[in-house]
């Protein structure tokens, strides 16, 4: 059976490799291919021996995503929708700003953690991405693009948990970030958002260089317990312990994402606690007012509700974004897309 090479870490080549009696450095020189080269096809490769591209060739494939769908919202932002080779879906969306873009990938199919608010929660989960089809979501839609070298960030902040397909979302992460023979992105253009699987947390910051970002929701336990099931296991306090301890490069702040839910969490007393909640961190705080979808009873705040939580953060001295979903036209927020196929 042929598997994709891009399954595999520049180091498990170079071992593959020298099994078979060829020179490490051959490694770099397939991973520029790929990734650089964007090649798809062991053939083209015309600085390796025919041997060696014989040789790739009997063991690997170089695969590409099935693209299924693709709508283009009134904002610019783009979302794909991908057929895997076992026929699950999955959702990409590409995001254009002023003066580059952000890509925000998927890592499993569906999703474990059951947040009541969230679309993939609603379909269960099936089953985690291969680190292939991680980067390839990047990779593929790069190749696309006419303007490549303006995609320079990646959120992991689509269907999944990130830290729960924890092995092979770091090996993808490492070749999405590896300078010299990867896709050469800056570790600190790369954001992994959580639910907040304490443990994986601080191995996080010892297996890569990216940014954390943690999906927090409410400022109590009891609210967060009920909207997000991960917290009766993994706590507040321990969260906020765990991103305590995280390695934080100079310059760098750890994301606090606080989707603002009517009647939930959205109130002034909600803000002041989230605001004594996070005085021992270095955070900045993105605010995403609800989306709404469907049936849900959840409701987005009124806009002075979202603008008074706001400034009481404000005022502690916290930086804070106010970050409307992208693509609300073409339901391009967490799993919707993908849901109106199923
Ligand atoms: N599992 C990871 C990443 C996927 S969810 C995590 O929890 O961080 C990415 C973000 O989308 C989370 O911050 C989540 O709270 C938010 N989100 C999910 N459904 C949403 C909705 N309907 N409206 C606004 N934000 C939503």
């Amino acid at each position: 059976m042929l598997t994709d090479i891009k399954n595999f870490s520049i180091d498990q080549i170079k071992t593959w490799l020298e099994t078979n009696g060829v020179q490490v450095y051959r490694a770099g020189q397939i991973f520029n291919q790929i990734y650089l080269h964007q090649a798809d096809d062991f053939n083209n490769m015309t600085n390796l021996s025919k041997e060696l591209r014989r040789l790739l060739a009997q063991h690997y494939t170089i695969s590409r995503l099935e693209k299924v769908k693709k709508s283009i919202s009134k904002d610019g932002s783009e979302k794909y929708i991908f057929k895997l080779t076992d026929g699950n879906l999955i959702e990409t969306v590409l995001i254009p700003e002023k003066n580059h873009a952000t890509i925000c990938i998927s890592c499993q199919v569906g999703c474990a953690l059951g947040c009541q608010f969230c679309r993939t929660a609603q379909n269960g989960f099936i089953r985690n991405l291969t680190s292939g089809e991680i980067i390839a979501q990047v990779r593929d839609i790069r190749q696309e693009m006419d303007n490549p070298q303006r995609l320079t960030n990646i959120v992991l902040m689509g269907m999944g948990e990130p830290l729960a397909n924890y092995q092979n979302v770091v090996k993808a992460v490492n070749t999405l970030t590896d300078r010299h023979f990867g896709l050469q992105f800056a570790s600190r253009r790369v954001t992994l958002s959580t639910a907040g699987i304490i443990p994986k947390i601080a191995l996080l910051g010892h297996d890569t260089n990216v940014n954390l970002a943690i999906s927090l929701n409410a400022a109590d336990n009891d609210t967060r317990s009920r909207l997000m099931p991960v917290n009766r296991k993994y706590p507040l306090k321990e969260l906020l312990n765990a991103c305590r301890g995280f390695p934080l490069k100079p310059r760098r702040r750890i994301t606090i994402e606080y989707v603002l839910i009517k009647g939930i969490n959205a109130s002034t007393a909600d803000a002041h606690r989230l605001a004594r909640l996070l005085r021992p961190l270095k955070v900045k705080i993105n605010l995403i007012p609800y989306n709404e979808y469907g049936k849900n009873s959840f409701q987005r705040p009124e806009f002075d509700t979202i603008q008074a939580f706001r400034e009481i953060l404000v005022n502690h001295h916290y930086t804070v974004i106010i970050r409307h979903s992208k693509g609300r036209d073409i339901s391009a927020a967490c799993g919707q897309l993908r849901a109106q196929l199923l």
